[in-house]
């Protein structure tokens, strides 16, 4: 398989390579160079064989033994099914995609594809520092899913004070020679400035091997892909997906399992007060407004990177097209799409709703209420989408859960009076040890952490 970019100036490249570049060198997003055909299933198949089937055309012989990379990174997960479906109404389930060891949905890709760094990174004699900035979640699951790899190091800033006890301890508590945590005095926006700055300094970044996984690589999309298929397989299609949405990565998935075979009917988008991906598919209005603050704060944001992919699709896969109208975009903070580009994407394909902490915190009140299961936030927002839209569609409706609830307590137990407990492999996390370094904001004191803490 080879990867065009969304912008149309970059190289084409294999698998290993989009992998390992995150962005394509003219700004894009990498994306197959045709669509493939959806294996079909084979009955008795588990979660990582069906995995290792479905991205077998994305992958091809990039990656040594992906059944078995599939097989190590979905035993993580502390349910026997992986992502088990429930039911929660008529025609209603939910999908929990939170049974990994950071509890929320990005691990099911970031298990994987933390293996496949380092497999291809072995096969290659390479090694590379990871640093990324988090406000909780992400930083988490990527100091997890790469703890185990020989030829990755990893360095995470998160801002000092400003995270839940829950999350700061998910990432400090981590005990791997490869892996080192940083405080930094400062916000989450500064973590992400100098994030940038260390990959604008283009010495340091080749001396460091720098490299990152964050939400537009392609192999966190490919592997999100997978859960859309074992639903439709499990449910026997047509299904509806309803999906919690921030960077869109998460929905761009299904849209991939629908492109490319699986019986799925309609996608969902749930936005909470941020809700410029809502207002696009609502009224045609893309424009950017500030970020506010939500009880589901991994979906507090503004602009969705991987709509790109979607934007490349609406342009025909013309990257010169989607090049001219992001760079507008970025202009005048608005963009703008013809009516005819957007019309069968929204007819056939894509629904919006918003629900606000209010009507957040009533889902997940009267879930409680109606049949003892406790949301997090995000997952009552994609509740709350379904019940907006009243759900008319000919087969089952699929709400994506994507955190456990244990991850958001505060929230829970303010809508429900109940404080979810941690599950049993986190249960001791109060108590381990933590380990972390606290820094100031300046960038010199950091690159300097960054280039002798492994030696
Ligand atoms: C990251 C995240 C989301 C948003 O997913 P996208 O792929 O960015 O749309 C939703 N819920 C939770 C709990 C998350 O961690």
């Amino acid at each position: 398989m080879r990867y065009v970019s969304t912008r149309g100036q970059a190289p084409e490249l294999g698998f290993a390579d989009v992998l390992l570049a995150g962005l394509a060198n003219d700004g894009g997003l990498y994306v197959p160079a045709e669509w493939p055909t959806l294996p079909a299933a084979t009955p008795g198949t588990t979660y990582a064989e069906r995995a290792a089937q479905v991205m077998a055309p994305y992958v091809g012989d990039d990656v040594a033994d992906l059944l078995g990379l599939c097989r190590e990174a979905y035993a993580t997960f502390a349910h026997e099914a992986v992502v088990p479906l429930v039911q929660i109404g008529d025609g209603h389930f939910v999908q929990e995609l939170f049974h990994g060891p950071t509890l929320a949905f990005k691990d099911v890709a970031l298990q994987l594809v933390g293996r496949m760094f380092d497999t291809v990174l072995r096969q290659r004699g390479q090694r590379v520092t990871i640093v990324g900035a988090t406000s909780g979640d992400t930083g988490s699951a990527a100091i997890d899913g790469v703890k185990a790899c020989s030829n990755v190091d990893i360095v995470i800033l998160y801002p000092h004070g400003r995270t839940s006890d829950v999350q700061r301890k998910q990432m400090t508590t981590v005990d791997a020679p490869n892996v080192r945590v940083v405080a930094v005095e400062g916000t989450f926006d500064d973590c992400q400035d100098l994030v940038k700055a260390m990959f604008n300094d283009a010495a340091f970044r080749e001396q460091m091997g720098l490299s990152a996984v964050n939400s537009i690589n392609w192999a966190r999309v490919m592997a999100q892909v997978v859960y859309y298929v074992v639903a439709t397989d499990v449910l026997r299609g047509p299904v509806d997906f309803c999906v919690p949405t921030g960077n869109f990565g998460n929905v761009l998935a299904g849209w991939i399992a629908r492109r490319t075979g699986a019986p799925i009917d309609r996608l969902v988008i749930a936005s909470n007060a941020n809700d410029i991906l809502t207002r696009f598919f609502l009224d045609n209005d893309m424009s950017t407004a500030p970020v506010v603050p939500s009880l589901s704060p991994s979906m507090d944001i503004q602009v969705s990177s991987n709509f790109e992919r979607l934007l490349f699709e609406m342009n025909d896969r013309d990257g010169g097209a989607t090049a001219e109208q992001l760079q507008r975009f970025r202009a005048v903070g608005r963009l703008t799409v013809e009516p005819d580009q957007r019309a069968e994407f929204l007819d056939g394909t894509f629904m919006a709703a918003r629900v606000d902490d209010a009507g957040t915190l009533d889902v997940m009140r009267r879930t409680y209420q109606a049949s003892g299961m406790l949301l997090d936030p995000h997952t009552a927002v994609g509740v709350g989408a379904v019940e907006q839209i009243a759900h008319i569609g000919a087969g089952p409706m699929v709400t994506l859960a994507t955190a456990h609830p244990a991850k958001f307590p505060d929230a829970v137990e303010q809508a429900t009076g109940v404080r979810p407990p941690l599950p049993a492999h986190l249960a001791d996390l109060f108590d381990r040890h933590e380990r972390f370094t606290v820094l100031p904001n300046d960038l010199a004191t950091i690159q300097q952490y960054v280039a002798t803490t492994f030696r």
